[in-house]
């Protein structure tokens, strides 16, 4: 009797062999998101990172409010530039809704974060702007994650101290 018996199936080895909360296998809006916060609420910077189907690893960093780096890794199938790597990077950036631009700062090969030895990997950053998860508070300008359900942005300090002084607040 088998244990698994996995249909047909497309999925990259390296996707496969991935711990399962690193696994994304719905919209790339979605996961977006998801990588942003971790990236934002990451100790000291670290890189976050998801494994797609395809075995592409999409990885993400906040160095500094309001900016963000990706770095996507893949198989030395295909090296040089113009390759279809960087093509597919590409596309995957145009479902990552950012204010600004992504511009290439690098690319080359190394050690994938699941591992993996010599693997191609192309590197952007937000050229400029506050990614469009994030807000300012509106008291004290700190960067903070946007509620678009919330009449007003305003960071975990300053939340307490507007409500306790609604009328303070009006006054011009
Ligand atoms: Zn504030």
């Amino acid at each position: 009797m088998t244990m698994t018996s996995r249909s047909e199936s497309d999925e990259h080895p390296a996707f496969l062999a991935a711990a399962g909360d690193v696994r994304w296998t719905g919209s790339k809006t979605e996961m977006w998101r998801k990588l942003s916060v971790r990236a934002l609420r990451a100790e000291g910077n670290r890189w976050v990172w998801f494994i797609l189907p395809e075995g592409v690893i999409v990885e993400c960093q906040a160095p500094e409010p309001g900016r963000k780096m990706v770095r996507f890794w893949w198989e030395p199938a295909e090296p040089g530039p113009g390759s279809r790597f960087r093509a597919a990077c590409e596309r995957i950036l145009t479902h990552f809704s950012i204010v600004g631009q992504w511009e290439l700062v690098d690319q080359g090969a190394g050690a994938a974060p699941d591992g993996r030895e010599g693997c191609l990997f192309a590197w952007f950053q937000q050229r400029f702007g506050l990614h469009d998860i994030e807000a300012r508070c509106e008291e004290c300008g700190s960067i903070i994650l946007k509620d678009e359900r919330a009449p007003r942005q305003l960071c975990v300090r300053c939340a307490p101290k507007a409500a306790e002084k609604p009328q303070e607040e009006l006054a011009l």
